[in-house]
């Protein structure tokens, strides 16, 4: 669990486009914010730069007491969950889960037990031996998730996660993210064009507008404005 900070972040692509602009946030421990706005409003340069995917032009994130502008993605403590899943085809699901784990040098036992419990809490136990082309859209989800879960990070960094499942399961994983983050209360930064799923899964929702922030405020306050 950990604040995220921006302080005056902005990002000028190579190119010269202007993506995000002067952006400023303070995302509380175990807060669950949602960026909303248009395609091209910069929802996406947002995350990644706080992800460490991409790297910032101006301004400062800070994730926990840790400034991470400088810091290589891997030495950040969070978790990204994919539109794509991003799962490792040749591996199975127990595999998948373990691999970051196994990276950073977390004993065996200690492996297994996260792994373990990532798979009771999203139902997993069936599929542990399956690899990623055996398992439906919906389970592929909730192994990208449970990869993140097992890590134990500071934040959850979510990049429109359910935007490749049918509308039915949309709105079950919707759910099960919600409860699975109130239940671990990991700071939670998520990314979707859905009003719907911001207005579910917000406490707090930021609306981005050609690169700057229009808007901060729960879902009652943005959605049903006099
Ligand atoms: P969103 O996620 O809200 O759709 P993006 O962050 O993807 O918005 O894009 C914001 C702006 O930055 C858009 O104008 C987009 O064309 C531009 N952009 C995104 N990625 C790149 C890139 N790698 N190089 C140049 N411009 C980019």
């Amino acid at each position: 669990m950990a604040e995220i900070t921006l302080k005056n972040v902005g990002k000028t692509y190579a190119g010269g486009v202007t993506a995000v602009s002067e952006v400023n946030l303070e995302i509380r421990d175990g807060e669950f914010i949602v960026l909303v706005g248009p395609s091209g409003c910069g929802k996406s340069t947002l995350l990644r730069m706080v992800a460490g995917l991409e790297e910032i032009s101006t301004g400062e994130v800070a994730i926990g007491a840790r400034v991470v502008n400088k810091i290589e993605p891997s030495e950040r403590d969070i978790a990204m969950v994919f539109q794509n899943y991003a799962l490792y085809p040749h591996m199975t699901v127990r595999e998948n889960m373990a691999y970051g784990l196994k990276n950073r040098k977390t004993p065996k036992g200690e492996i297994e037990a996260r792994v373990a419990e990532a798979a009771r809490m999203l139902e997993l136990n069936a599929y542990l031996d399956r690899k990623p082309r055996a398992l439906s859209g919906g389970q592929r989800q909730r192994v990208a998730m449970g990869r993140a879960i097992v890590r134990q990070p500071e934040a959850f960094l979510f990049d429109e996660p359910l935007s490749n499942l049918d509308a039915k399961l949309r709105v079950s994983m919707r759910g099960e993210i919600r409860k699975l983050q109130r239940r671990l209360g990991t700071t939670a930064l998520y990314v979707t064009h859905d009003q719907l799923e911001a207005m579910t899964l917000a406490d707090r929702l930021v609306v981005l507008n050609g690169g700057r922030v229009e808007q901060v405020g729960t879902p009652l306050e943005v959605y049903h404005r006099p």
